[in-house]
């Protein structure tokens, strides 16, 4: 018989820890590993095409002969641990015993004619092969679980990628936020400071009055975006506060309708409101934000619209259980783009940035209605068709109402409280003014003393506490002190804190430029009594005064 070379040289089975032959039939060797060679003594070159009972005179004897027959010919695996009569190849050791072992032969697959015979050595506490299945299984497990890990740590890794996406992203929108609050602010400051120019350089009355008009309508623009940037960046710091109560939708809905009347009267629109059949009479919700909503969605419908109509209507929709109210705001305006209908909920995004000119704005009105909307625990959709028109609509909960019935006349809210109507509403009073700009200190003064007050000005709140507390007890007392909270020397906060713990029980009213929430809350936990901001609202700052002053008037008396 011809031996394939491959047989007798070294073979791929060498490397196990395994005795590893081959056999034909006639039980002839075909293969013999290395460890077979290691443990039988026996060389590869002496065995192979040999049979295996010239070493081996027991693999004759007829209970295994048969048995190994049965493989060829049936196919059927055998495997025995060896009992010394059993073993085909019975490994002698060193002291003259049997290597105790296990062993299986298999026909190979597809060939009759030869068989594999696989030693595993048992004298190891466990067996080579147990060994390798172990080895194998924890090799398995480990990779298994460094695949876990692997899959844990892209998991985490695209987590890190988007968390750091977000960040450069909430970056570039912060910079770009700061980008365009800079050029809306500066924008208006441009007109103003120019006009204020040829305000003092152009010796014209008409010019000084136009730019004296341009001057205002900047300023009250420039004001308009200072809030809404205040109002969006409360928003997004989650410090803006709600207060939630019972309103009247439909109260709501005709005082913004009467509010912005002017406007669609000066445009020859009407602003048409329906209330449809069962709208409820009261919602839980806030209603300064509800109006605020409202105000920007009817004021854009008005201002995009040239002619036409505007109409505002009342549904009621939403599931049983889940009662919701719809405020659709409808105009036959110019339309929106279908691609910009994503962007314009966006801080300062408007959907044609011609508009802007034309129509004005800051385009962070429905970045903050849109913001509102859902604090209030709903939404905004937008249906437009350029050249059409567009409807928007606001839906909120219903809420849990406590009260129910006839809703509220709808009467337009007054903004400010009532001022006398008296030209010197402040006559006779003396008031005590701790305001360290002096621009602010001539304005303020041009209005007071107008309103008929008597001032006595000081530029921080270490004057203000002297001027109060070292005061000639038989000198006409303060009726009012206006302090402005962030002043040199001793802030306004702390002139308070020192006036109320020097004993003085007078009125004093915080004037301050941060409009944050929380700054009222800050000066009235200081000892004032009430909080004005600035921009100085002159008719609403000498109502606040003169309701103080007459309160305490009408106390003493
Ligand atoms: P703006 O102060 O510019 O009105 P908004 O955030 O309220 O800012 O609106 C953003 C943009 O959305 C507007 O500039 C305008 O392009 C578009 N828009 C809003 N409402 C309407 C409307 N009713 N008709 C047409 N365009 C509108």
């Amino acid at each position: 018989m011809t031996i394939p070379a491959a047989c007798v040289d070294e073979n791929p089975y060498d490397v196990l820890p395994l005795g590893v032959c081959q056999l034909d039939s006639a039980l002839r060797v075909l293969l013999w590993n290395a460890t077979l060679e290691a443990w039988t003594g026996i060389a590869r070159s002496e065995v192979i095409g040999r049979p295996l009972t010239e070493f081996f005179p027991a693999v004759g004897h007829r209970p295994l002969r048969s048995r190994l027959a049965s493989v060829f010919e049936d196919g059927v695996p055998l495997v025995f641990s060896a009992a010394l009569h059993q073993s085909i190849i019975p490994i002698a050791v060193p002291d003259g015993s049997v290597m105790p072992h296990r062993t299986f032969i298999r026909r190979l697959d597809g060939d009759d004619a030869r068989a594999i015979v696989v030693l595993e050595d048992l004298s190891q506490p466990m067996g080579q092969l147990e060994k390798l299945r172990v080895e194998r299984r924890r090799l398995a497990e480990s990779e298994a679980s460094l695949q876990r890990r692997q899959a844990e740590l892209r998991l985490t890794n695209d987590k890190l990628q988007e968390a750091s996406e977000r960040a450069e992203q909430a970056c570039r929108s912060k910079s770009e936020f700061l980008a365009n609050m800079s050029h809306e602010i500066r924008t208006p400051l441009t007109a103003i400071l120019g006009f204020a120019d040829i305000l003092l350089s152009e010796p014209d009355a008409a010019m000084h009055r136009s730019s004296a008009e341009t001057i205002q309508r900047n300023g009250e623009h420039l004001l308009a975006v200072v809030n809404d940037i205040l109002d969006l960046s409360k928003i997004e710091a989650g410090r803006f506060q709600l207060s939630w109560a019972d309103a009247s939708p439909a109260a709501v809905v005709h005082e913004v309708a009467s509010l912005l009347k002017v406007r669609a009267d000066a445009k020859g629109l009407a602003i048409e409101v329906t209330t449809e059949p069962g709208v409820p009479d009261s919602i839980a919700t806030d209603e300064v934000r509800l109006r605020q909503v409202l105000l920007n969605l009817v004021g854009n419908a008005v201002k995009f619209t040239e002619s036409g109509r505007v109409a505002v209507t009342l549904r009621s929709v939403g599931a049983a259980g889940q009662p919701r109210i719809a405020f659709d705001v409808q105009d036959t305006g110019i339309g929106i783009a279908e691609a910009d209908l994503q962007t314009i909920f966006q801080p300062f995004s408007q959907a044609d940035t011609s508009a802007q000119r034309r129509f004005g704005g800051t385009g962070l009105g429905l970045a903050i209605c849109g913001r509102l909307a859902g604090m209030l625990g709903g939404g905004i959709e937008v249906n437009s068709e350029v050249g059409v028109g567009s409807t928007f609509c606001l839906t909120l909960p219903v809420g849990k109402t406590t009260q129910s019935g006839v809703a509220p006349a709808a009467e337009p809210a007054s903004a400010a409280p009532d001022t006398q109507p008296s030209d010197k509403p402040l006559g006779g009073r003396l008031l005590l003014v701790a305001e360290d700009g002096p621009d602010n200190q001539r304005l303020i003064e041009y209005h007071l003393t107008k309103a008929g007050a008597e001032l006595c000005i000081v530029s921080d709140g270490e004057q203000a506490t002297r001027a109060v507390l070292g005061r000639d007890p038989t000198a006409k007392p303060f009726d009012l002190i206006l302090m402005d909270m962030q002043m040199p020397v001793m802030d306004g906060y702390q002139a308070t804190a020192a006036l109320r713990a020097g004993g003085h029980t007078g009125p004093v009213v915080a004037l301050t430029a941060h409009a944050m929430e929380g700054d009222r809350q800050k000066a009235l936990a200081a000892g004032c009594d009430d909080y004005a901001t600035k921009p100085i609202d002159a008719p609403k700052l000498i109502a606040t005064i003169n309701a103080f002053v007459t309160q305490a008037a009408a106390t003493d008396a």
